[in-house]
């Protein structure tokens, strides 16, 4: 959330002493909820070892693991290799789109910057190439991505299969900078694709979840480096929401996190700059993380002492400004684990959705304490793209990994759907073919492009057969 809050926000205000007298009647019911979940065991009884997602929701024991170094080791693979093939990046997505008992895949043996053009500011890079490398990697030869989701963990292959985004006006999704790619095929082809060559294939594949073939590289459009200005403020959330339409159209780069039960909200911009260099600090999202959660902790039970408490703590807080370049600004470390949904909606839906999203939470759902996440995304034109045709206001809903998080399905996704949602392809959702073919013009267009390119549906576990063919 940027380094706003710290632990002045409940400790030495009081707070703390109202907090004390009451826990005793909640401390057996948090010292239940803060239960580390169970670890799945580290090797099955054949010996295969564990592969786990981020947040710790996915696990699977591949039959076979490989990386290789080059593209003819990778289609050597892709021939032979059982099935379920799936490649991975960092792992950071929370659907089930890399569990495997076949042959889990990773590039890390093919990363790194290959090429780059100063007159138009392109770059070429590996599939493997952690978007933390790829930052000071561009830097050096004086270009930065347009844009850059919450955490630059992700692999730059990963990124774009899963249609990652940052927020900004009029700017796209990390696949929106793809101008061209290379596909290994799950038949041991290799493939160039652009908006010319092998156009179908480039419109089907760049948001592909992995399951068209292995993204080898891809050439990005980036843009010169450049220093930007973040301002993180807290404001009352009634009036973000009413001021959003302006927000969203005077910064470059604007997001806000609604932390419910305190009518706050974070206010995150990012624009364009001369000012001198003010580095970032230490973060202290973790700080303020567990100030809500401990709020939570002791006030569920009275959410207007929550509500009261929160604002008057949170109202002496000062804004904050950070100057630096972009790469070193737009992403942030996220040590607390969580589980998460998030959905693209039409523009117009952003504020109805978050509102009754907020009230529905706060009515029902007095556990919930962590922020939720509102961004811009541009259109673009990718078949598979949560953003194909639509300029689209995210909504991202969270969950502590240790809590469950149910509510996403019984409160969250209704109200989505109800406003035409599509889901983030690597956070949590319940849809299936079927919804997907409602949802996206040139679904079936984008199922014979996989076909044609995974006839035997190598590449498909079985939350991709539910996704593609099943539901
Ligand atoms: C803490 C956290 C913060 C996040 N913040 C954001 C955010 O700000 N914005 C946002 O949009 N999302 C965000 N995400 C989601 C994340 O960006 C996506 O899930 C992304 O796909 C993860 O990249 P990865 O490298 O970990 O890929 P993985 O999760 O490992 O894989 C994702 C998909 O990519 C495929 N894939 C991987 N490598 C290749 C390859 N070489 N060729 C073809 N397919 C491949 C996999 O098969 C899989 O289908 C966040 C997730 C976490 C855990």
């Amino acid at each position: 959330m940027g380094k706003l809050t710290r632990r002045a926000f409940l400790v030495g205000s009081g707070v703390a002493g109202v907090g004390l007298a009451a826990a005793g009647g909640v401390a057996g019911r948090n010292y239940m909820r803060d239960r580390e979940p169970a670890l799945p065991p580290l090797q099955d009884a054949d010996g295969r070892l564990l592969w786990r997602n981020w947040s710790g929701i996915e696990h699977a024991y591949p039959g076979q693991r490989a990386a290789p170094r080059g593209e003819d080791e990778l289609l050597a693979v892709l021939r032979d290799a059982p099935g379920p093939i799936r490649p991975v990046g960092s792992g950071h997505s929370f659907t089930a789109l890399v569990p495997t008992d076949g042959t889990l895949l990773t590039l890390d043996g093919m990363s790194g910057l290959v090429d780059h053009d100063p007159a138009t500011s392109r770059a070429t890079v590996l599939g493997g190439t952690r978007l933390a490398d790829l930052g000071p990697a561009l830097a050096a030869v004086g270009q930065e991505m347009v844009n850059l989701p919450d955490i630059n963990k992700q692999s730059i292959a990963g990124a774009i299969a899963t249609g990652t985004h940052g927020t900004g006006r009029g700017i796209q999704a990390v696949h929106g900078s793809v101008i061209a790619m290379r596909i290994a095929t799950p038949t041991g082809e290799l493939i160039e694709c652009d908006h010319e060559t092998n156009a179908d294939i480039f419109h089907a594949a760049r948001v592909g979840l992995g399951a068209f073939g292995v993204v080898t590289a891809v050439t990005l459009q980036n843009q010169p480096l450049t220093r930007v200005l973040k301002r993180v403020e807290l404001r009352p959330t009634e009036e973000v929401f009413e001021d959003w339409p302006t927000l969203r159209t005077r910064h470059r780069n604007v997001e806000f996190y609604v932390l419910p039960f305190t009518d706050r909200s974070v206010v995150i911009t990012h624009d364009v700059t001369d000012l001198p260099v003010r580095p970032r600090g230490p973060d202290t999202d973790v700080e303020a993380l567990m100030g809500l959660k401990q709020l939570r902790d002791w006030f569920e039970f009275a959410p207007w002492l929550r509500r009261r408490l929160a604002a008057s703590e949170l109202a002496k807080l000062p804004a904050e400004e950070t100057v630096d370049e972009g790469w070193k600004l737009l992403s942030n470390e996220r040590p607390v684990r969580f589980n998460e949904i998030e959905y693209h909606l039409p523009i117009e839906a952003h504020i109805p959705a978050i509102r009754e999203i907020l009230a529905a939470i706060e009515k029902y759902r007095k556990d919930v304490f962590f922020p939720m996440e509102l961004r811009v995304i541009a259109a673009d034109d990718a078949w598979l793209s949560p953003f194909h045709g639509r300029e689209c206001g995210s909504i991202a809903v969270h969950a502590y990994y240790k809590e469950d998080h149910d509510f996403f399905f019984s409160i969250v996704e209704p109200i989505f759907r109800r406003y035409e949602g599509r889901p983030h392809w690597g956070k949590l959702h319940s849809l299936k073919a079927r919804d997907f073919a409602g949802l996206y013009p040139r679904w079936k267009d984008a199922g014979e492009v996989r076909r044609m390119l995974d006839p035997d549906g190598r590449m498909l576990n079985d939350y991709l057969t539910g996704v593609f063919l099943d539901g």
